[in-house]
């Protein structure tokens, strides 16, 4: 059997962490063995659904490295077929039209509460005579359409994860709305439940594996599945990701889409490592820093969890900063000019870039870090108040002037660091002013507070671009 799985996400938001940490454990599962990853876009939901949404579901994926197979499909795309489903299972008997209305429900459910019930569907219309159903049609009722579910049967299956599930059809909230409310003579648009089942089984779909949410849409799948006479897929639901105190990651805690971590300065690299160790635990040889390839060679549902993966922010900025100080400094300049061009900074030259690039490169956590670490070197910073304390100590100017006058004579390309290194000697000889004095004036000045990294380098690389004297001068 040639595994075939799927990514099917909702185009209602962008492409949260949660979904995109499901499209991983498929894609590794694919990957793993020889298989397809196959993305179907969800977007029944009109009134919820965006383009734009799908298009940040698209670039989210490639972004992580996510490659799927085929052409997504579109489910919108796949309606009359769906509806002809609908049809089929009405002229079986399997379903039929419900004419409750809105209010009814709620009366249900209202005196489901008070009696200490949970609120289900009667199935009142389950067997409705032929007279009542017209005189609903009469009146002007709209309908949904419903699925049966019997009562007194259960269903199982043997989930990759979680093992043997069992679930009584009983406590599946009675029969299935399979398609919205409309007018008596149509039929409203074809429902979640129904349209999964239909659309996995046509495109073949051999292991379906989702979030544990899912776990009681897959009892009622099943029963469509069942019903339809579809081969059935396996099932595997993967743990939810949790914030740190145990609830479900949301919104409040500062985790949403990808894009999100993205524009934080996550890499792709940390982000599907980390992904990955949500829910897996890699065999031991393998360690905690791996690539996705090698994540894919090693994957299986064995070594996925059962129990909820708390999401934990210090170990993804660790596995980020392994990241970033993994690469060469080319690699770093490429990832820091998008940044820096964000910003509107033009690199002068490529070298200038590579130096730079290896200043800061040691201290990044996230790429983003490197926007304000580099920021002196494109804009003049303003005199914090270290430096404007440093610049008011004794000598401090005089050190200053004299580095300017050498410079006037002699101007440093940057190049070379003992030529810098010599003109303190110089200065502090001359002047006898301690080397230390003259280079934390230095600092200030040229770096506009005392933070920062070395000075000499940091010199060199406004030396390069001739922006050195200027700084010192405006502090004489
Ligand atoms: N559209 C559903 C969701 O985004 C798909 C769930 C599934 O994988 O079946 O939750």
């Amino acid at each position: 059997m040639k595994v075939r799985v799927r990514l099917a996400p909702s185009p209602t938001g962008n492409l949260h962490i949660g979904t995109a940490r499901t499209a991983l454990f498929n894609w590794l599962f694919a990957r793993k063995n020889n298989g397809s990853f196959l993305l179907r876009i969800e977007d029944t939901d009109k009134g919820r659904s965006k383009n734009e949404y799908t298009q940040n579901i698209f670039e989210g994926l490639q972004w992580l490295g996510l490659d799927w197979d085929d052409d997504p499909i579109i489910q919108s795309s796949r309606i009359e077929k769906h509806k002809d489903v609908i049809t089929q299972l009405l002229k079986k008997g399997l379903a039929y039209r419900c004419y409750t209305t809105e209010k009814e429900l709620e009366i249900m459910r209202e005196k489901q509460l008070q009696a200490g019930e949970a609120p289900r569907y009667d199935n009142r219309h389950r067997n409705l005579p032929k007279e009542k159903e017209a005189e609903f049609i009469t009146e002007g009722r709209s309908s949904v359409i419903r699925f049966r579910i019997e009562e007194t049967s259960s269903v199982t299956w043997n989930d990759m994860v979680r093992g043997q599930m069992y679930w009584e059809n009983k406590d599946l909230g009675g029969d299935m709305v399979i398609s919205r409310r409309a007018p008596s003579n149509q039929i409203g648009d074809p429902l979640y439940n129904l349209v999964v089942v239909i659309d996995d089984a046509e495109m073949n779909i051999t292991h379906v594996i989702r979030g544990e949410d899912h776990i009681a849409n897959t009892a009622k799948q099943i029963l469509l599945y069942e019903a339809l006479g579809l081969q059935k897929p396996i099932f595997a639901h993967t743990p939810l990701i949790l914030n740190t105190e145990g609830k479900k990651l949301s919104k409040r805690d500062g985790v949403t889409s990808i894009s999100d971590f993205r524009e934080m300065g996550y890499t792709p690299k940390a982000m599907t490592n980390y992904m990955t160790l949500l829910g897996w635990s890699p065999p031991e040889q393998m360690g905690e820093i791996f690539t996705l390839n090698e994540a894919a060679t090693a994957f299986d549902f064995n070594r996925v969890n059962k129990a909820g993966a708390k999401f934990d922010w210090d170990k993804l900025k660790w596995l980020n900063a392994q990241d970033i100080h993994s690469w060469s400094s080319e690699q770093l300049l490429n990832n820091l000019n998008v940044v820096w061009s964000k910003e509107g900074w033009e690199l002068p030259a490529k070298a200038w870039g590579l130096k730079l690039a290896d200043l800061i490169g040691p201290s990044l956590t996230l790429l983003k870090d490197g926007l304000d670490q580099s920021r002196v070197f494109f804009e003049k910073p303003a005199l914090q108040e270290d430096a404007l304390k440093q610049l008011s100590l004794d000598g401090a100017k005089e050190g200053l002037k004299s580095i300017y006058d050498l410079l006037e004579e002699n101007p440093w390309d940057g190049n070379d660091n003992t030529f810098a290194k010599n003109l303190v000697n110089i200065s502090s000889k001359t002047l006898d002013i301690k080397k230390g004095v003259i280079m934390k004036s230095l600092r200030a000045a040229l770096l506009g507070s005392l933070q920062g990294p070395d000075l000499i380098s940091s010199w060199a690389l406004l030396a390069m671009m001739k922006k050195d004297k200027d700084r010192i001068k405006d502090c004489l």
